[in-house]
């Protein structure tokens, strides 16, 4: 393990910012925490996490797949594809690391979603440890630790110090390049440990019961009538699938310079209702039916194919943002039969 003293933390971003990109957390114009690239002088956010997680970074908004050019009866087809240069994300909480193992069973299985691949072989994760979590959070509950995120290097941070630890081949040669980091840390950071345990029991959403959703539930959740009551004030306004780590659905469109056409992807939402939607009609016609999706998708037939991981982490992003108070962990609630579906 290393440490550096608080002090020193500029120095540690501008050394890597020298030969990368470095993104951090810093907060927007309307005072939200969210991934920028750091400049000399930039402050890191204080909040606990950003509004939009570091799936951003590896997963655009919207991203150039290829161009098309007609001359005659010949089309051509030319690269739009960014070149992606190494990066580095810093403070990256422990429930957004885990993030990237869902993505990664998605983009990375066979066939290879080649966009996303460049972005996860070029981009280094540091994570950093939390130590007041909110009461929105209920990572533990998918058997994440926030006091010992992943990622290829951990960090845990005090009033006085930074202290780090590579994970991977990519953290260790990141560590070697940065020489004001010294050797210790190792009790302070138990210290920290032990005590975020203690916070994290004691949190609203701590006991969390998951035992009625999960792989093989489909026949058992699929006709519950409570989705109907669940999903009656929905607006399919899409923010909770666009805050979400681990979402990734997105549409193919096509853009008509008049000379070109450009093709791009834009992230998408099961709860519009023009989503999947083909010449022969909508797949899922009713409000109902796409808000279903969603949460069974995290909580059903994610776990059915990836042997019983949940497509959640916990973050607590959706109950923050959505609109009418609707959430995953309400879902949860009702469909575990309890009746405290706060
Ligand atoms: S469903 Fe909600 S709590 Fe779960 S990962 Fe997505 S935004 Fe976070
Ligand atoms: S659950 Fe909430 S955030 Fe998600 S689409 Fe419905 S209203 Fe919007």
């Amino acid at each position: 393990m290393k440490k550096l003293a608080l002090k020193e933390l500029e120095s540690l971003f501008a050394a890597i910012a020298a030969q990368q990109t470095l993104y951090l957390p810093q907060d927007d114009a309307a005072g939200q925490a969210q991934f920028a690239a750091w400049k000399e002088g930039a402050a890191r956010s204080r909040r606990l996490n950003t509004a939009r997680s570091a799936k951003d970074l590896f997963f655009p908004q919207v991203e150039n797949l290829a161009g098309f050019k007609r001359e005659g009866k010949s089309i051509e087809i030319f690269e739009t594809r960014e070149d992606v240069r190494p990066f580095t994300v810093f403070g990256v909480r422990a429930c957004d690391a885990r993030s990237f193992e869902i993505l990664d069973k998605v983009f990375l299985k066979a066939p290879v979603d080649t966009f996303y691949a460049s972005r996860r072989e070029m981009g280094t994760v540091i994570t950093l440890a939390c130590t007041k979590p909110d009461e929105t959070c209920f990572c533990r509950s998918f058997g994440i630790d926030p006091a010992n995120p992943a990622g290829d290097v951990s960090c845990w941070m005090d009033e006085e110090t930074l202290y780090w630890q590579a994970n991977t081949a990519k953290g260790e040669t990141l560590t070697s390049e940065l020489p004001m980091l010294e050797d210790g840390g190792e009790e302070a950071v138990k210290a920290q440990q032990e005590k975020l345990h203690v916070i994290l029991e004691k949190l609203p959403l701590a006991q969390l019961d998951l035992s009625k959703v999960g792989a093989g539930e489909t026949e058992a959740l699929f006709n519950r009538p409570e989705w109907k009551s669940l999903s009656e004030s929905c607006l399919g306004c899409g923010t909770c699938t666009f805050v979400c780590p681990t979402c990734q659905c997105y549409d193919v469109q096509e853009f008509n310079t008049g000379k070109t056409v450009r093709r791009f992807r834009c992230w998408d939402s099961c709860m519009y209702s023009d989503f999947t939607k083909m010449s022969a009609g909508q797949p899922r016609p009713t409000q109902l039916e796409r808000f279903r999706q969603r949460f069974m998708h995290k909580l059903v037939y994610f776990p059915d194919n990836n042997d019983g991981q949940f497509g959640c982490v916990g973050c607590g992003r959706c109950l923050q943002k959505c609109p009418i108070h609707m959430n995953i962990v309400k879902v949860i609630k009702t469909m575990g039969g309890g009746d405290d579906a706060k």
